[in-house]
């Protein structure tokens, strides 16, 4: 599942395939999926941006063509299985794969994101430097949920999805049913670090390519960030903390899958 890493490697390998392209002609077949395409053709891409899971192009004439990557979506620059749209820029062809179609694609005027609401209430970019640690304790204190689900919620840090919610825990020591208003200070600073540090070594490494396959980047190459993972999908191997006799688990959490230490994330 594309979270954050995958979303921007993804963006910035096509980055300066887009830049300056004129979109000639976006050819799908499911204008529920991929909603107002017609409005960008004609346009020429002026720059690139990510929000959370989210990559955005912008367009002259104020608009925006917004694409969520779902479970499966993804792009290349050749013609693979399961291409649901093709592309057609001046001077090449963009394919937009997804097996499992929960991706989709909207072209909206700039900044107009009411069919997307999750974009008007998603919290700071982790990697920015609005990810800071009193407003994070402001939002953490206000829900009771269990922290891995407020961290998959988007609302109080964007991007963070299944994998990196495990990872940043697990290097925080906190145990993912947690209630957020409970966190210590210094337990919410050890999470705000963890999560900048997963973030910005995965998205280093090119994403997290899983087993079954379905993450690539662009260029048909895998990512590499799976080598680091400690708890996401290391049910059974011995806890990596330095003197942790731990083995990972697996529980779920608000109907996830959700790997950690039970010898070192205690509640
Ligand atoms: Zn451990």
């Amino acid at each position: 599942v594309p979270e954050l890493p995958e979303v921007e490697t993804t963006r910035r390998i096509l980055e300066p395939h887009l830049l300056g392209q004129t979109i000639l002609h976006v050819e799908h077949t499911d204008p529920l999926r991929y909603k107002n395409t017609k409005r960008a053709e004609g346009k020429t891409i002026l720059s690139t941006a990510r929000r959370g899971k989210y990559m955005i192009w912008q367009l002259e004439h104020k608009l925006e063509v917004i694409i969520h990557l779902g479970m499966t979506g993804g792009f290349r620059f050749e013609e693979a299985s399961h291409t649901r749209i093709k592309a057609l820029l001046d001077t090449k062809t963009l394919y937009y794969i997804d097996p499992r179609r929960f991706g989709k694609w909207w072209v909206v005027n700039a900044g107009d994101y009411k069919d997307i609401d999750l974009l008007n209430r998603m919290g700071p970019e982790p990697l920015s430097n609005e990810f800071e640690l009193n407003d994070f304790k402001n939002r953490l204190k206000q829900r009771k949920q269990k922290i891995k689900e407020v961290l998959l919620s988007q609302e109080v840090v964007a991007g963070v999805g299944n994998i990196y919610a495990d990872e940043s825990l697990w290097m925080s020591k906190l145990h993912p049913q947690r209630p957020s208003n409970t966190l210590k200070p210094t337990e919410v600073k050890k999470l705000l670090e963890s999560i900048k540090d997963v973030m910005q070594r995965a998205v280093e490494a090119g994403g997290s390519t899983l087993s079954d396959q379905s993450y690539q980047q662009p260029t048909g190459e895998m990512g590499y960030f799976q080598f680091e993972h400690h708890a996401y999908d290391r049910e059974g191997f011995s806890c990596n903390h330095k003197g942790c006799k731990g083995v990972i688990e697996k529980i779920y959490v608000g109907g996830r899958g959700t790997h950690f230490c039970p010898k070192c994330q205690t509640l």
